[in-house]
């Protein structure tokens, strides 16, 4: 069931109309389905529920604390690239032992708050990495709990930018350098081995890539145990995709998903660890926008709205196609064709070109579907426009769960050297 849907005529988030949030908080604004987050995260965690599975929810795609608090509600852990998203998880309630620490670049200070935590797991993607990781550990006393995350060369993920699992890729040990990495591993007194880690990509399609990837690192769990290394854990990332609405191919579900790890998995004796972002949060979202003006351009027209590529940036970044439609039920026998663009000065600020839909006026809403993982996530402040705000609604209620700064919160943040100061031109701020 949709929870983003009409209802006589008009658009709601669950029991919430999408107009009645406009109004009152205004836009550009992302609002969220609670009953969407815990149906997807059910649905994942359910086809799992007869495995021993630790479900680490990729915080990069959506990490919003009201979002991992209600989340963490169905019992998710996390899956966390820096020292912030590691705080923001422990605000929300995720216990640090469902916590696995990504990511390519941790600095010593990042490695020092996840030891003091008591987390899951290190995910270590280099062996200067791992030798620094030991060094915090031992002016800790403390032992870090690691897997290596390999790269075995496959190739996934729906656009260049979201593939990770190819040897070009900066992520990972390379695949013939796997053992070496263990059996030096071995040998620091600061570093305890317990799991293999890889992640190919995002909004993977089909399941052959996992599938090879699961093959190849079940083989070298193999060649790990023979080797007299303890390998407990099996983590296979996040990047199951999702339908946004387009004619892409259609991703495989959950279930089907699940069945295929299963099988491959079933001897290896293992915990599973996963990853998932965007299958839980991308299409729990929306953004919601107004239609600025209707520029009736020589060769197309423009529906010029209040969100911009500063908001949504996944379409400049990865040609992301978003389903957009009006809140209020458009006329199917008014469509027209617009370029629906954002007020930024950059012609990459297009959400889409040639896209046919009812007809808008200045004044009307739409919504960018699927907006619910690396949207909010990748906002940011260029062109002096306000972080964009986010709703959660909970059946007939809602709640503000991250507010819009004002600009004077903006300039707060900067100011002028002494030597400015001087200036009598300068003013105060
Ligand atoms: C981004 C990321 C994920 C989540 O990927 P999705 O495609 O959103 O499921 C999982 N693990 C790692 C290491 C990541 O970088």
């Amino acid at each position: 069931m949709r929870h983003f849907d009409y209802n006589a005529g008009e658009m709601f988030a669950e029991e919430v109309p999408l107009a009645q949030i406009a109004a009152e908080v205004g836009t550009p604004v992302y609002v969220y389905s609670t009953a969407t987050f815990t149906r997807h995260y059910r649905v994942f965690a359910d086809s799992f529920a007869d495995t021993k599975a630790l479900i680490a929810y990729s915080v990069k795609a959506n990490s919003n604390i009201a979002v991992l608090a209600t989340l963490a509600a169905q019992g998710a852990g996390a899956d966390v690239v820096s020292g912030g998203e590691l705080k923001r998880a422990l605000a929300a309630g995720i216990p640090a032992e469902k916590i696995v620490f990504s990511g390519v670049g941790k600095t010593r200070r990042e490695m020092h708050q996840a030891l003091t935590a008591d987390i899951h797991v290190f995910n270590v993607e280099s062996l200067a990495e791992l030798r620094v990781l030991n060094e915090v550990a031992l002016a800790l006393g403390k032992m870090a709990p690691i897997a290596f995350r390999v790269n075995p060369d496959v190739t996934a993920g729906g656009h260049a930018k979201i593939s990770t699992g190819k040897k070009e890729n900066k992520f990972g040990i390379a695949w013939s350098q796997a053992e070496d990495a263990y059996a030096e591993a071995a040998r620091l007194p600061g570093i305890r081995i317990v799991g293999v880690d890889v992640h190919i990509g995002s909004q993977i399609s089909d399941l052959a890539p996992f599938e090879k990837a699961i093959l190849k690192v079940s083989g070298l769990i193999k060649r790990l145990r023979a080797a007299g290394h303890t390998i407990t854990s099996f983590d296979i990332g996040g990047g199951l995709g999702i339908p946004y609405g387009n004619n892409a191919a259609v991703p495989p579900p959950p279930s089907e998903y699940a069945a295929l790890v299963k099988r491959l998995t079933r001897d290896l004796d293992v915990e599973m660890i996963f990853e998932p972002g965007r299958m839980i949060a991308g299409n729990s979202g929306v953004l919601l926008s107004e239609v600025l003006y209707v520029k009736r351009g020589e060769d197309r027209d423009f529906l010029i709205i209040d969100a911009a590529m500063n908001d949504l940036l996944r379409p400049a970044l990865y040609d992301a196609y978003h389903d957009i439609e009006p809140v209020r039920q458009g006329d199917l026998d008014q469509m027209e064709t617009y370029d629906v663009v954002g007020p930024i000065c950059e012609s990459g600020d297009t959400f889409t070109k040639g896209r046919e839909m009812p007809k808008l006026e200045s004044g009307d809403l739409v919504v960018l579907h699927s907006a619910g993982a690396y949207g909010a996530a990748q906002a940011s402040q260029y062109n002096t426009r306000p972080l964009v705000p986010e709703v959660l609604v909970n059946g007939a209620e809602y709640a503000v769960i991250r507010s819009r700064p004002t600009v004077e919160d903006i300039l707060k943040t900067e100011s002028f050297p002494d030597w400015l100061t001087k200036h009598e031109n300068v003013t105060d701020i």
